[in-house]
C-alpha cells in the first residue's frame, strides 16, 4: 500500500512530463488548478459560496435582514450572523479532504473514469497483469493521493482502487479484503480518536465507492449482488453503469430499470440522496429527481482529448463518429461529477460518520462492554477471558480494553 502522504514522488512525475501523453493536465499541489494563467481550467471543483452573513457583511448589500455596515452592525446585531463566514474562513484554511473507492471487476474502465473524473492521471506506475498472473491474484489494495487546489480551496483527494476484483477463478469472497480494508481505517480513526493526541487524525475513512456494473450482463451477476451486500453497511455505495458507449441509449434505459429493480429486490442499501426540502424551489426539485432517477450512472471514460466540431473535447473517437464524455447527450458523467463533487460531498462524508462508523463504533463498544462484563463473572466464576476474534473490531477492543476496564475500575 502506498504511504498517502508521500505525494512527493507524484509531483516530481508531475514535473517530469510537461507534455503529457493523454493531453491531460495532472494537477496536484503545484500545479494548481485555479489561476487566471490556465484557461482550460476545469471549473467544477467549485469553493463553497460564501456565507451569508459573512458576505453581506464585506459587502454592503442592501438586503435588510442582514448587516449593512459595521455601525449598523454594532446598534442592531450582536453579531453571530458572522458565524458561517467564521466557519468558512476556518474550514478553508484547514483544507478538505475525500476519499473515494472505485470497485468492480477489472476491465471495466475504473481507472479511465477516475482520471476523467479529476483530470489526473493518477495511474502511470500501474502494473497490468497477463492472463496466468491474474488466475491466483488476490484483491490488492491500493490508495493514490492528489492534493488539488481550485480558488484558494484545498482538496486532498484519496483515490482507493481495488485492482484484482473478480479476476480468480473462484471469486467467492472477494469482497472481503475490501470490507477489511474499511473495517481497518474505521478502526484506526477509532484508537486515534481514543487516544492522547486526537488533534491530528488522519482521517483515511471511505466515503464513497464506485461501483462498477458491468454493461454486458443481464443486470446484476451474482458477484455484484454479493459484493454491494457485504458492503452497503459500511460504506456509500454509488453504482454506476460501465462503459456505458456499448450501448444504446434505449438499452440503458432498460438496463438502468432492470439494476434498479434488483437493487430494491435484493434489499441492497445503495446510498439515498437525501431528500430536498419541501421549500425549494421547482428547478431544484427537478434536479434532485433527476439525479435520482440516473442511478445507476451510465459512465464513460477517456484518455484522450478529440476533436468534435470545432471543440476540443474528452471522448472516445470511433470510426462511425465521437462519444464525448462530458455531453448529457451521450452519458451521465457530468451528472455523476457533479454529485460527487458539487453537491454532495459533504453528505457523503456527513452519512460516512454519522451512520457507517457509527454502527462500527457502537459495534465495538457493544463488544467491549460484553468482555467487561464477562470478565467481572470471570471474577467470580474463574472463567477465561477471551477476545473473540470474529467479533467486528476485535483488535480495537482488545486495544482500548485496558482503558475501559480502568475506567471501570476492574483491576485487571
Ligand atoms: P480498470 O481495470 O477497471 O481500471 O479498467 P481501465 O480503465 O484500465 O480500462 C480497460 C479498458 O477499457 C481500456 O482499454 C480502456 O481504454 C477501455 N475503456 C475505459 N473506459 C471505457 C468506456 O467508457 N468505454 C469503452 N468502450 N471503453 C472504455
Amino acid at each position: 500500500m502506498q504511504d498517502p502522504h508521500n505525494h512527493g514522488g507524484h509531483r516530481h512525475h508531475v514535473h517530469k512530463h510537461h507534455h503529457h501523453p493523454h493531453g491531460l493536465e495532472p494537477h496536484d499541489a503545484h500545479s494548481k488548478v485555479a489561476g487566471g494563467d490556465r484557461p482550460h481550467t476545469p471549473s467544477y471543483l467549485q469553493p463553497p459560496p460564501p456565507a451569508a452573513g459573512g458576505a453581506q457583511l464585506d459587502s454592503g448589500s442592501d438586503d435588510p435582514s442582514l448587516p449593512q455596515s459595521r455601525s449598523d452592525q454594532d446598534k442592531e446585531y450582536v453579531g453571530f450572523a458572522t458565524l458561517p463566514n467564521q466557519v468558512h474562513r476556518k474550514s478553508v484554511k484547514k483544507g478538505f479532504d475525500f476519499t473515494l473507492m472505485v470497485a468492480g471487476e477489472s476491465g471495466l474502465g475504473k481507472s479511465t473514469l477516475v482520471n476523467s473524473l479529476f483530470l489526473t492521471d493518477l495511474y502511470k506506475d500501474r502494473k497490468l497483469l497477463n492472463a496466468e498472473e491474474r488466475i491466483t491474484q488476490t484483491v490488492e489494495i491500493t490508495k493514490h493521493t492528489v492534493d488539488i487546489e481550485e480558488k484558494g480551496v484545498k482538496l486532498k483527494l484519496t483515490i482507493v482502487d481495488t485492482p484484482g476484483f473478480g479476476d480468480a477463478v473462484n471469486n467467492t469472497e472477494c469482497w472481503k479484503s475490501v470490507a477489511d480494508y474499511i473495517d481497518q481505517q474505521f478502526e484506526q480513526y477509532f484508537r486515534d480518536e481514543s487516544g492522547l493526541n486526537r488533534k491530528n487524525i488522519q482521517d483515511n475513512r471511505v466515503h464513497c465507492c464506485l461501483y462498477f456494473i458491468s454493461p454486458f450482463g443481464h443486470g446484476l451477476r451474482p458477484l455484484d449482488v454479493e459484493f454491494m451486500k457485504a458492503l452497503h453497511e459500511k460504506v456509500n455505495i454509488v453504482p454506476v453503469l460501465a462503459k456505458a458507449d456499448t450501448l444504446t441509449p434505449s438499452e440503458v434505459k432498460k438496463k438502468k430499470i432492470k439494476i434498479r429493480e434488483e437493487i430494491e429486490q435484493y434489499g441492497i442499501k445503495i446510498y439515498q440522496f437525501p431528500d430536498c426540502d419541501s421549500d425549494e424551489d421547482e428547478e431544484f426539485k427537478q434536479q434532485d429527481l433527476e439525479l435520482k432517477e440516473s442511478i445507476p450512472f451510465a459512465v464513460i471514460g477517456s484518455n484522450t482529448v478529440v476533436e468534435a466540431k470545432g471543440k476540443r473535447v474528452r471522448g472516445r473517437l470511433y470510426p462511425w463518429g465521437i462519444v464525448e464524455v462530458e455531453n448529457s447527450a451521450h452519458c451521465d458523467f457530468v451528472k455523476l461529477r457533479n454529485m460527487l463533487v458539487r453537491t454532495h460531498m459533504q453528505d457523503l462524508k456527513d452519512v460516512t460518520r454519522e451512520t457507517h462508523y457509527e454502527n462500527y463504533r457502537a459495534q465495538c463498544i457493544q463488544s467491549m462492554t460484553r468482555m467487561v462484563v464477562k470478565e467481572r463473572n470471570r471474577k467470580y466464576a474463574h472463567q477465561e477471558l477471551t477476545f473473540s476474534k470474529n467479533l467486528p473490531g476485535s483488535s480495537a477492543v482488545q486495544f482500548l480494553y485496558p482503558r475501559l476496564s480502568h475506567l471501570l475500575r476492574i483491576a485487571p
